[in-house]
């Protein structure tokens, strides 16, 4: 790669590199067309095609059974806050949630306004640990129940999917959706905001069963309305036709490179290397979060200060990588310290030169 600058943020995020150039090369004149895809009405054979393709690219890397809808809606990860109790809290009026940091926290705040939200657990301490199944208190009049696979800004990770006893569940999966391979038959309702490994903002890629649809409360905004983005095809108003395009093409490289499970892999691995390395460290770095639920995706640490972070080591730590090439390593305000996201478009070798550049800055420092 002849990209000088590593990027670790947490989204938007990295690209491959391989995508930016094709699309790049087919910004001006996608195909035979002669014009852009920014150009193109949504209802013109070039994107319908682009469009099918990119529901359909969904379903093959995923492996999503045919008898669950794939939409692509607008509004980000927060619309869906709003989405999932909109289309789904009629069922029963009360819906349970599993908050495990603080994005699943204000997906229960927003439901809250549209149905009764039960807490499964009450807060976990600074959101570093998962409470065992067995404290769980799910309701089986719930409409759902609803958690987050993987929590951004904490790097809290779910090792497996949760059980609930046939209530349908729901997911946020924006951090780390085709990056492991899972049973989409497990779930009522996924849900991915496009911006960390799969694509650009201003889309977000839903997937539901299809006896889910149909009885949305009758608040529901259209734009939000499962039912009708369904039976639409995801065209029922105008999409944000560029970055559907951009991320039918991630997907795409997905599958040439081996497709979920070559993720999966390099996910582990990258992963593995630098928690390894953080635990090596004698507490220079120490990362907070249980070592069962830390996440591939988002490596939150602290740097010195017996384990509560240096501040001031830390913002050289930054500096210094920054100097590097290395960017957007700042943790998240309510977390503090240094936070590296490794989503599908990082390499292993980025992650050699962070625990390298980790390296140089302990022997420096310790
Ligand atoms: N869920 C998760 C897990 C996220 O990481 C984010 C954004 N970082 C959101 C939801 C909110 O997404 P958006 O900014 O697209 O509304």
């Amino acid at each position: 790669s002849d990209k000088k600058i590593i990027n670790f943020g947490a989204g938007p995020a990295k690209l491959p590199e391989e995508v930016l150039l094709e699309v790049q090369k087919e910004t001006v004149h996608y195909g035979t067309s002669g014009i852009s895809v920014m150009e193109m009405s949504h209802r013109s054979a070039d994107y319908s095609n682009i469009n099918d393709r990119a529901l359909q690219a969904v379903r093959d890397l995923l492996n999503v059974p045919s008898n669950y809808k794939v939409i692509f809606l607008q509004g980000g990860g927060t619309g869906q806050f709003a989405a999932v109790a909109l289309n789904l809290m009629g069922r029963t009026g009360s819906a349970d949630y599993i908050v495990t940091g603080s994005w699943s926290a204000k997906a229960a705040k927003e439901a809250a306004k549209y149905g009764k939200v039960n807490l499964v657990f009450p807060k976990t301490d600074k959101y570093t640990d998962i409470p065992p199944k067995s404290s769980w208190n799910l309701s089986s009049e719930a409409s759902y129940v609803y958690y987050c696979d993987n929590e951004t800004v904490h790097g809290i990770e779910f090792p497996d999917i949760p059980d609930t006893k046939g209530v349908p569940l729901v997911a946020d999966m924006s951090s780390n959706i085709m990056s492991r391979k899972f049973d989409v038959s497990k779930f009522g309702v996924i849900f991915a905001g496009a911006q960390k490994n799969i694509g650009p903002s201003g889309i977000t890629v839903v997937i539901i069963r299809e006896d889910l649809l149909g009885s949305p409360l009758a608040i529901c905004p259209i734009v939000l309305d499962y039912t009708i983005n369904a039976k639409d095809n995801s065209l029922h108003n105008t999409p944000p036709t560029f970055a559907v395009y951009v991320m039918w093409r991630v997907f795409e490289w997905i599958k040439r490179k081996g497709g979920v499970e070559a993720m999966e892999n390099a996910a582990q691995k990258k992963s593995k290397l630098l928690y390894d390395f953080i635990d090596s460290s004698n507490g220079f770095y120490t990362s907070t979060v249980k070592p069962a639920f830390r996440s591939r995706m988002n490596v939150p640490f602290r740097i010195g200060g017996n384990g509560a972070g240096d501040e001031s080591l830390e913002a050289a730590f930054l500096k210094g990588a920054v100097a590097s090439g290395m960017i957007q390593l700042k943790g998240h305000r309510l977390v503090g310290g240094i936070r590296a996201s490794l989503y599908n478009a990082v390499t292993l070798e980025e992650t050699e030169a962070l625990i390298k550049y980790m390296k140089t800055f302990l022997d420096q420092n310790k």
